[in-house]
């Protein structure tokens, strides 16, 4: 059900994209043909690895060696410190890493997607502006919680890749559960999404492209990965107390070879030069922390803090800056680095260009803006209060709008796990970042009601079968 405020919000919205962004409006019209060129034509790939937690990654301090890659990647880039998801439900923050906003100005706010809560069919992503600018666009996603027909994240992509869903026989196929395939209906393992990611690079004729692959295997451990002798290699180490961890461990380094392999397919097929990698995650996951092992019920910060590198030749080498920064950055900085037009660039992006921070450093940093996330699975699915978080500077409060007695207050630079609540004795702040949260949401509702057993089945059973459903 779609409330009238809301309505009334997206026709606002709607109307402020019209009017600010007439070059976009004009490029849309045009059927793609007029193009909006950008001044520094680099091809883009965005690699999002589903649920990875930025400190189990070696760049960011994890201490074994399971992301040689990317933190090899990260060596010849530009590295944030500090990055938070704006959700911890993977369409829901996807959706903010491609229109640089925050949910509750993109509308895509819940894990079963569906109207109302689908990107509108009009609405910008990076895709739809960088097709206006001339590059071909291609996402080779992993999982159901990204499938076009639920969440509409395909706007603007030429090809959108999706047939571990499409091509299968629902009911059947998910009986035969087998960790060992590659796919399944609800998800495909790395190495099958690279292969047709890699095929569609190899059948290109030429032209700036972007390119967004999404890879699902650190998530809940339902296929893993293969073994390949003399290159990957694993074992569980015994005593077996704790497997959830060992295999996000193993997953983590295959995906990080599927990486390594997507990369020197770039090279070997001439264009890597001219490509502007990021990688970043969609949210993390709890394994030990705040005996919460999943990701969607909490916002603390094994669930928020995610990675975000940026390589390429225009981007310095082996930085890494300290500071608060979203996933509703990263499309603004794409296009900063691209050098798209400012005054194509609509109205109703939220996020900032990161490219001054690690030109002029933190002198361009300033006070930068609080850092919104929020997540209505718990209502969704449970009926329970939905959850928002801000973090201004180091203090971040996790704010339960239904039941705000449960409210957290931390302060992230002395108390970086979370395990000190400090509401009570700093009140007057915590009421400051409530009003920072009322601000940003800006009167828009967000109107989830609970699952019920009627529920489309398919949906349910699907999540069922990636873990999720379960608190
Ligand atoms: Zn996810």
């Amino acid at each position: 059900m779609i409330s009238a405020l809301r309505k009334r919000f997206l026709k606002y919205l709607a109307a402020s994209i019209i009017v600010a962004g007439m070059l976009v409006s004009a490029f849309a019209c045009s059927g793609g043909r007029e193009k909006i060129p950008v001044e520094n034509e680099m091809n883009v790939l965005l690699i999002t690895i589903d649920t990875l937690r930025a400190d189990r990654l070696g760049c960011y301090g994890y201490e074994k060696p399971v992301s040689r890659m990317i933190d090899a990647l990260a060596g010849r880039g530009v590295q944030f410190n500090d990055c938070a998801s704006q959700s911890s439900v993977t369409p829901v923050s996807h959706a903010s890493i491609l229109t640089g906003q925050n949910p509750y100005r993109h509308g895509v706010r819940t894990l079963k997607g569906g109207e109302p809560y689908k990107l509108d069919r009009d609405h910008f992503t990076l895709a739809t502006l960088l097709k206006g600018a001339g590059y071909e666009t291609a996402a080779f996603i992993s999982a159901m919680p990204l499938v076009a027909e639920k969440f509409g994240l395909d706007n603007g992509f030429d090809v959108y890749e999706q047939s571990f869903y499409e091509d299968v026989e629902f009911e059947q196929e998910l009986q035969n559960v087998d960790s060992r395939r590659k796919q399944n209906p609800a998800q495909r393992r790395g190495d099958l999404t690279n292969e047709l990611a890699i095929d569609w690079l190899r059948g290109r004729e030429g032209g700036p492209f972007f390119l967004w692959v999404h890879y699902f295997d650190v998530h809940e451990t339902y296929l893993v990965p293969p073994m390949i002798p003399g290159e990957f290699m694993y074992e569980i180490e015994k005593p077996l107390t704790d497997i959830h961890s060992q295999m996000y461990d193993v997953e983590l380094r295959f995906v990080d070879l599927m990486i390594k392999n997507l990369v020197d397919e770039l090279y070997r097929l001439g264009v890597g030069r001219d490509t502007l990698i990021v990688i970043t995650s969609d949210h993390g996951q709890g394994i030990a922390d705040h005996d919460y092992p999943y990701h969607t019920m909490k916002l603390y910060q094994e669930q928020i803090h995610v990675p975000l590198i940026f390589v390429g030749e225009s981007i310095p080498s082996g930085l890494k800056l300290d500071g608060r920064v979203g996933s509703i950055d990263i499309a603004p900085t794409i296009l900063d680095v691209l050098g798209y037009p400012k005054q194509g660039i609509p109205a109703g992006i939220e996020g900032r260009s990161l490219r001054p921070v690690w030109k002029e450093g933190a002198r361009a940093d300033g006070a930068p803006p609080p850092v919104y996330s929020e997540t209505s699975y718990p209502k969704e699915i449970f009926g329970e209060s939905p959850v928002f978080s801000v973090i201004e500077g180091d203090l971040k409060l996790i704010a339960y709008a239904e039941s705000q007695s449960e409210n957290e207050l931390f302060d992230l630079s002395a108390d970086p796990a979370e395990l000190k609540n400090i509401i009570s004795e700093r009140p007057e702040k915590a009421r400051e970042l409530e009003k920072i949260i009322a601000r940003l949401q800006d009167g828009t509702v967000l109107d989830v009601e609970p699952a019920t057993d009627e529920d489309d089945k398919e949906t349910r059973a699907l999540l069922r079968s990636l873990g999720y459903l379960n608190k």
